[in-house]
């Protein structure tokens, strides 16, 4: 039997969030639209930080008003702390994704925040997000290496997942920021932190900027994670980090995991039409290799 794996789409927001050019809110709910059509079930959708630090998400409340209501379906708000929680919820957000970062550096430059200050963050949240029945998750970015202290040791980022294990969020994720992870890397990290964090699942968000974010995730698939992030048509980039490219195409893994015997209930031929479509929206092709090559075996025309 094909083993599931579960893909996060974060295109709508982690995606769009460094496009130069604002789009409109409409724009953004079609393509959740054609997400939600193509089968994604966990969609990141906006994020409700300083519309000043981040214009594209200004319209954060806009888009949660739209959002398609489909049974199953879970749309993520990134938040950074308590105002923007609070924020969220008013919005009727009821999956909050929270940022811990594994180095200072990055943390001051993207969240204004430090390693422990991003941990009391998720901490004073936790029970906040309980109390009001919403899902949890905290991602921790740099986890693989930093643009701004190079390496970044494994056993601090085990510390860090430890200590947000403690909060009982409903999953921690690890994220190459900036891709520079490789697969051996990819597998000894997972092992070690899947070891500190007991029973809180484990998710992988990786870049393609070095090319390695496909291997990177068949080691995370290999090593026993089943949520992984991607963004349609590998748009997306980090605004604070110095030339990080696109997130993982979400169509380039489902076409790896398909053909690997994994299920990911995902249609490929709608997510390159809508990763297509998502490149004429922002007048310039999407970076992902399937949305150019097509899938395989060829599928018929419909
Ligand atoms: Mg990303």
């Amino acid at each position: 039997m094909a083993r599931t794996i579960e893909i996060v789409d974060v295109g709508p927001r982690d995606g769009l969030q460094s496009e130069p050019e604002i789009l409109p809110t409409s724009t953004k709910l079609e393509l959740i639209q054609r997400l939600v059509d193509a089968g994604l079930r966990r969609i990141e959708v906006a994020s409700f930080v300083n519309p000043k630090r981040v214009p594209q998400m200004a319209d954060a409340e806009a888009v949660m008003a739209g959002l398609p209501k489909v049974p199953g379906v879970q749309y993520v708000g990134l938040v950074l702390n308590r105002k923007g929680f609070e924020r969220a919820l008013a919005a009727g957000c009821t999956e909050v994704g929270l940022v811990a970062t594994a180095t200072d550096s990055f943390g001051e430059r993207n969240q204004g925040a430090t390693i422990e200050e991003n941990i009391r963050n998720v901490e004073e949240i936790a029970p906040l997000a309980r109390e009001a029945g919403v899902r949890m998750q905290v991602t921790v970015s740099v986890a693989f290496g930093c643009p701004f202290e190079g390496e970044v040791p494994a056993a601090r980022v085990v510390d860090v997942c430890q200590r947000l294990a403690a909060t009982q969020p409903l999953e921690i994720a690890i994220a190459d920021t900036i891709g520079v992870a490789v697969p051996s890397q990819v597998t000894a990290l997972v092992e070690q932190v899947r070891a500190a964090i007991g029973d809180v699942a484990l998710r992988c968000h990786f870049h393609n900027t070095r090319n390695t974010a496909v291997a990177n995730a068949y080691a995370a698939v290999l090593a026993g994670v089943k949520t992984l992030d991607a963004s349609v048509g590998g748009v997306g980039g980090c605004p604070f980090a110095p030339n990080a490219t696109g997130n993982v195409g979400t169509e380039d893994l489902v076409y790896m995991l398909s053909r690997a015997g994994y299920d990911t209930g995902i249609d490929l031929n709608k997510l390159i039409t809508t990763a297509k479509w998502l490149g004429e929206q922002r007048g310039k092709p999407v970076p992902s290799m399937v949305s150019k090559a097509g899938g395989f075996p060829a599928s018929p025309a419909r």
